[in-house]
């Protein structure tokens, strides 16, 4: 079986071509990074020591335009891992056809163990180094697991020093003053949100009868729990790294953020029952939320989960292993590309704002969400009914043969 992120993405891009048969020469450039970048990024600490940590910046492709996708910070963070994750947003920028190709970055590093002017320090030479392969016509970076808008305006004020004048259009997910976009914090949220509607009405359930289970309490799990709240989407378990509550008759959402806010996390919550993330899974609900890291639904936990409906929050939370028994069970998993793509969309109207320096109101924003997620939504279930596939397939080969298209048209350069 496939071992690795890397390899799992080259898989599924194979499995995607026996449905699209492109010529080689665009399927070998779609298998191949365009760029990848390794660096060297040494930071003074507190203590006076210069410490080197290792970043990475991967260019999957720039077929459809300038490549999109977040920066990382955590000691796992690795060339084969953040590639995966490249390959992912290209797939996800060209399904809700957006003009980008995909990136993705990081820096190996523990920022639980760095003062907050370290992790400062980290982020300008990190900046500083990439400054040659970023720009708003040629790579957008933007926040990912461990990164926040505080970073994104020290990247944004480095690379504009560097410059000599501002250029808010280097990065997305900035504060709003310095150029960032209204309805960004909730987009990825509240795009999964849209597809979890989309989904329900497939499976004939009533949002006001369901029951939702969210793994992981942070951006995208905390934000889902606030916009299902607003709609009367019954939560009934929610787990962090530290471990998860359940109730069956439904958490009190606001009382549970509250609690976070003042202990860190939700265990402790004392108006439900205290278990661990794997018992959660297996507790009675409809719809699950992976909203935490990579793989976490795998062949170990897939058959006990009961949720009929599983929207990935998440980017690769399902492995193949654990697909294949979802959809033995008849489960409808909303694959990732798809789901979280909220997030991108914000932060492309963020960057067109950005460069048209004519800002848009937050109904407007969430309106154009909602419309593009919806059309893209439409999109692959036709290609999951036409070509009898599953939905991450139908997603795949929809973005997939988006951007082959690009490649193609636009030929090999010389
Ligand atoms: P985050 O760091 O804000 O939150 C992660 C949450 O997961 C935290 O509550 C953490 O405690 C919890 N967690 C960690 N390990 C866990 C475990 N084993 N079991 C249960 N919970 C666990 O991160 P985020 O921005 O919310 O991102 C979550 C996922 O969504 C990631 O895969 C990320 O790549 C993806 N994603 C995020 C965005 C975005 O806009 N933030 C967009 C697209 C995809």
């Amino acid at each position: 079986m496939v071992a690795d992120s890397f390899k799992e993405a080259l898989y599924r891009l194979e499995k995607a071509n026996e449905h699209l048969n492109l010529p080689k020469d665009v399927y070998d450039r779609l298998k191949h990074p365009r760029r990848s970048f390794i660096l060297s990024v040494p930071v003074t600490m507190d203590d006076g020591r210069v410490e080197f940590f290792t970043g990475y910046r991967v260019q999957h492709s720039i077929a459809r335009g300038p490549s999109k996708g977040g920066i990382r910070y955590h000691p796992s963070v690795a060339l084969n891992e953040l590639s995966a994750l490249a390959f992912l947003m290209s797939w996800k920028c060209a399904i809700v056809d957006l003009p980008f190709g995909g990136a993705k970055g990081g820096v190996a590093c523990d920022t639980t163990k760095m003062s907050i002017k370290e992790i400062e320090r980290l982020t300008r030479r990190y900046t500083y180094e990439l400054a040659f392969v970023i720009s708003p016509e040629s790579d957008i970076p933007a926040p990912d697991m461990y990164t926040d808008e505080r970073m994104m305006a020290w990247m944004m004020d480095t690379y504009s020093m560097m410059k000599g004048y501002s250029v808010p259009g280097v990065v997305t997910g900035k504060p709003l003053c310095l150029g960032g976009s209204l309805g960004k914090p909730l987009s990825t949220s509240r795009g999964v949100l849209v597809t979890l509607l989309e989904a329900m009405k497939i499976r004939e359930m009533n949002p006001s009868n369901a029951k939702v289970i969210l793994q992981g309490f942070g951006k995208v799990g905390a934000g889902c729990a606030k916009l299902f709240a607003e709609k009367g989407i019954q939560v009934v378990g929610v787990s962090d790294s530290k471990g998860a509550v359940y109730n069956e008759k439904g958490l009190d959402i606001f009382s549970l953020l509250k609690h976070k806010e003042e202990t860190g996390g939700v265990t402790g919550f004392n108006k439900a029952q205290a278990m661990n993330g794997e018992e959660l899974l297996a507790q009675k609900a409809d719809v699950l939320i992976p909203a935490a890291l990579e793989g976490q639904i795998n062949e170990k936990n897939a058959a006990k989960i009961k949720a009929s409906i599983i929207v990935e929050g998440a980017n690769s939370p399902t492995t193949l292993e654990a697909e294949s028994i979802l959809n033995g069970k008849d489960t409808l998993v909303i694959p990732d590309i798809l789901a979280n793509s909220g997030g991108v969309l914000v932060s492309y109207f963020e960057w067109v704002q950005d460069l048209q320096h004519f800002f848009w109101d937050e109904s407007e924003i969430n309106q154009k969400l909602e419309h593009i997620m919806k059309k893209a939504f439409a999109e692959v279930i036709y290609i999951k009914e036409h070509k009898k596939v599953d939905l991450r397939m139908a997603a795949m080969i929809l973005g997939v043969s988006r951007v082959a298209k690009a490649i193609e048209a636009r030929g090999v350069f010389p």
